[in-house]
Parts: C-alpha cells; sequence; structure tokens
C-alpha cells in the first residue's frame, strides 16, 4: 500500500519504519524544514522502549540520552527540600529507560530509515480528497499525490485531524496547565544529572544541564495564574513568564534572565486528545495527533511508537483492508490507552500545589521514595504497561 504519513515526529517515523519493512510504500510529508535534534527531555521508558528495541534503535537512542540520577528539589535559598534517586524508579523497570531529548529520539528512528523513505521536508498536507479507490493528498505547494490511506502523525495540533475530524477545541481536555520549555547556553549552576526543581504556589521551575554547556528550562504554572488570554506570540510569552515567575524565588531572575535570549521558548498548554474514534474513512491517527496522554503521563513518546508498531502491523495482517486494519488498531489499544489518560488526569491536581502547605507535603512525600518498598508502592501501577507487544512485522 501508499501510505502517506503527515509528520516524521516520533510516531511517523516509525510507522514508516515498519511499513518499510512490511514491504509497504510510505511517503513522510513534515512540516519542518528539516530533521532537527534537541528539544525538551522525556524520560522513555514502558512498552514504547521495548518497540525501540525491536527496531535496533535502542544503543542510539541511548547514547543521545541521560541517565538522570536524582530528582531534587530545592526551597528558595537552594537548600534541598526533597527529592529522590531516580535509581529507585529504574530499578522497578529493570534499568529500562533513559531520559532523551524528543528531537534526538525522533532523529534516532529516522535516521533508521534515511534514504529509503520518501520524505518531503518544509511542507504540509492542506487537503485531503477521499475517492472510490484511493485518497488524494494537496500539499500547500499545489503538488498533488495519490495514495491509498493517510496517517496523522502531526502531534498535539494535528492538520490531519482538523481537516477530517474537526476543530481541536472538540477533543482537547485542558488539563489546568500551561508550561514554557527553552535551552540556554552558559548558565552558570550545574548539577549534572541532576533534575532540579522549585515549586512556589501554583508554579513549578526545573533545570537539567545538558552537553556542551547548555541547560534545559521548564517553566509550569496553574492556568488560573492566566489572568486573561493566552500569550499571543514569544514577546507576550516572555512578559507573562516574567509577571508569572518574577517572584517565585531561588534562581527565577537569573533563569527569566537567560530566557530573553533563548531562541527556542515553546509554550503550550498541557493538555490530552481524547477522541471517540481515531479512524474515518482511509484516515487514521497516531501519537499525540489522536490520543495525546499530556507529559503528565511521562509516557506520550513510548505510547506514540507502540501506537505506530500495532497500526502497521494491522495494517499487514488486514491484506488491504484498511478499515478492518483501522478498527483492529482502535480496539486493541483503546482499553490501555484510556487508562493512561486517565492516570494523568488524576495526577494533574496535585503535579503543582497551590499552597506552601501543598508544597512541603510533597516533598515529605518525595523522601518516602528512599524506604525499601516505598516506590513500588507509591509508582509500581503507573510504571508497568498493561499491554503485550505482538510480533507485527
Ligand atoms: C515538556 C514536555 C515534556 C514531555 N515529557 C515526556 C516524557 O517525559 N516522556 C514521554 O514519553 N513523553 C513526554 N512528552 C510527550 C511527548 O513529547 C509526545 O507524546 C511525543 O512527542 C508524541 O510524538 P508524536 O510523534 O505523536 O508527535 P510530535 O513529537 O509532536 O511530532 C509531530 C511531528 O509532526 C510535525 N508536524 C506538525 N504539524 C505538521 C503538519 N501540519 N504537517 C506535517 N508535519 C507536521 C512536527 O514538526 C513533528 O515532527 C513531553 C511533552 C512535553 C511538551
Amino acid at each position: 500500500m501508499r501510505i502517506a504519513i503527515s509528520g516524521a515526529g516520533i510516531a511517523g517515523a516509525t510507522l514508516a519504519y515498519w511499513l518499510l519493512r512490511a514491504g509497504h510504500e510510505p511517503l513522510m510529508i513534515e512540516r519542518a524544514p528539516a530533521l532537527r535534534t534537541g528539544g525538551y527531555l522525556m524520560d522513555f521508558w514502558g512498552v514504547g522502549y521495548a518497540v525501540a528495541e525491536r527496531m535496533g534503535v535502542l544503543p542510539a537512542v541511548r547514547q543521545a540520552g541521560y541517565q538522570v540520577g536524582e530528582v531534587r528539589f530545592l526551597a528558595d535559598d537552594g537548600r534541598k527540600v526533597g527529592g529522590f534517586a531516580v535509581d529507585a524508579l529504574r530499578d522497578l523497570i529493570g534499568g529500562r529507560m533513559t531520559s532523551v531529548a524528543r528531537g534526538d529520539l525522533a532523529a534516532a528512528i529516522y535516521r533508521s530509515i534515511d534514504g529509503r523513505v520518501e520524505t518531503i521536508f518544509g511542507e504540509e498536507i492542506c487537503a485531503i480528497h477521499e475517492h472510490g479507490d484511493g485518497v488524494q493528498i494537496v500539499l500547500e505547494s499545489g503538488e498533488k499525490r495519490d495514495v491509498d490511506i493517510v496517517v496523522g502523525a502531526d502531534g498535539l495540533h494535528s492538520r490531519v485531524r482538523k481537516l477530517i475530524f474537526g476543530s481541536e477545541d472538540r477533543f482537547e481536555k485542558d488539563l489546568g496547565y500551561r508550561f514554557a520549555v527553552f535551552e540556554a547556553a552558559g548558565y552558570e549552576t550545574r548539577d549534572e544529572n541532576v533534575y532540579v526543581i522549585h515549586a512556589a504556589a501554583s508554579r513549578q521551575i526545573a533545570r537539567f544541564a545538558l552537553r556542551d554547556g547548555r541547560t534545559l528550562f521548564l517553566l509550569v504554572f496553574r492556568r488560573e495564574l492566566l489572568d486573561g488570554a493566552e500569550p499571543i506570540g514569544p514577546a507576550e510569552t516572555r512578559a507573562l513568564l516574567k509577571t508569572i515567575f518574577g517572584d517565585a524565588g531561588w534562581e527565577s531572575r537569573r533563569i527569566l534572565a537567560a530566557m530573553e535570549s533563548a531562541d527556542d521558548l515553546y509554550y503550550d498548554r498541557v493538555s490530552q486528545i481524547r477522541m471517540p474514534c481515531w479512524h474515518c474513512g482511509r484516515v487514521a491517527l497516531i501519537g499525540d495527533a489522536g490520543m495525546a496522554v499530556s507529559f503528565l503521563a511521562g509516557e506520550g513518546a513510548g505510547l506514540a511508537m507502540t501506537e505506530a508498531y500495532v497500526l502497521a502491523g494491522e495494517i499487514s495482517r488486514a491484506s488491504g483492508d484498511y478499515a478492518k486494519a483501522f478498527a483492529a488498531y482502535d480496539a486493541r489499544l483503546r482499553p490501555f490507552i484510556e487508562g493512561k489518560q486517565q492516570t494523568a488526569a488524576n495526577f494533574a491536581s496535585t503535579f503543582v500545589p497551590q499552597t506552601e502547605f501543598g508544597i512541603w507535603l510533597r516533598n515529605q512525600a518525595t523522601k518516602l521514595m528512599a524506604l525499601p518498598g516505598a516506590a513500588n508502592l507509591m509508582l509500581g501501577k503507573s510504571l508497568s504497561d498493561d499491554f503485550a507487544l505482538r510480533d507485527e512485522a
């Protein structure tokens, strides 16, 4: 089959890999002008880790990644007030975990198919016309391509979803937070392999020291602090973050100063995509485009790879019957994904505490992780993936 994939990210490139292996002809259309590395850091583990292993990309992913040793919570004056050794978690999943930048994971996957799959960079699908025996896609440039099916793997704000299923607000579940991420070079304070966090009421700042003298920052705040409309463009975003985090204590002023010169400031809502059906006619969705779990799940990337793997397997198994393949894909994954979404949504209420007392309570809870058996009791269930991978291809 000829399969157009919108988005050459984590889900899209994984799908292309498995389709190619099964003898299909994938075509990727990627909005970015070129493959990008770097980006925010993600924990990578679980069922997606096993998919990466089956693809042979795990060594490259681990090499690009970081083995975070500790999550450390700091008070205003820099005193350690909570946290845990990450080994407590890693041990629960047999060491099968790394932390890797989003772009580096996507690039490692893409490199495994580079030169073997046609990829059109700097382009977007702007129309999808389904007819009796196929689909015609129209690109922004006006170029037209005929394919058998289309898969939207174009992320949280998917254009394919918008074209076929309707506007984002019909499917988005806002979990009540806004976040900003950016990188800076030369930030003086570095704590190698420690994920450092400072919380103030309804706000949280994290930093992580990257290679080459760079530091990654993640700022999260509760939606209530918005006090008006969402910022439009980098200037408004910077102004908003300065208002919200200016009095957050600790290193907040230095971090806001570092933000001034960052050229990769990314701001968004923390939200999920919940859809009653992940396919319509000859079009299906994978990854964040159809079922984003949000970063509160800490597993969206691995799940995106799993969804791609399962869809590729069902397409091959159905021998050309795309409707059967899409239905089987939806049925197999739905209970698992909806369970992940619910767990992440439940976590949202306590993710960033609203009061100083709430922060103190959270800090105490993180210290308990050091007790024997506590990590398993607190997180064991959410770290176990109740989904069995078949040999899909
Ligand atoms: C701050 C943050 C922290 C996170 N932490 C974790 C974590 O710890 N662990 C984890 O597993 N997950 C984490 N996630 C979630 C994870 O990033 C996503 O679930 C994952 O990237 C989804 O992969 P995807 O391929 O579906 O989408 P994306 O990674 O968003 O890729 C989409 C691709 O489509 C392209 N694209 C977009 N629009 C178009 C278009 N119109 N046409 C063509 N191409 C297009 C994009 O350029 C991109 O290449 C985090 C997310 C954020 C924001």
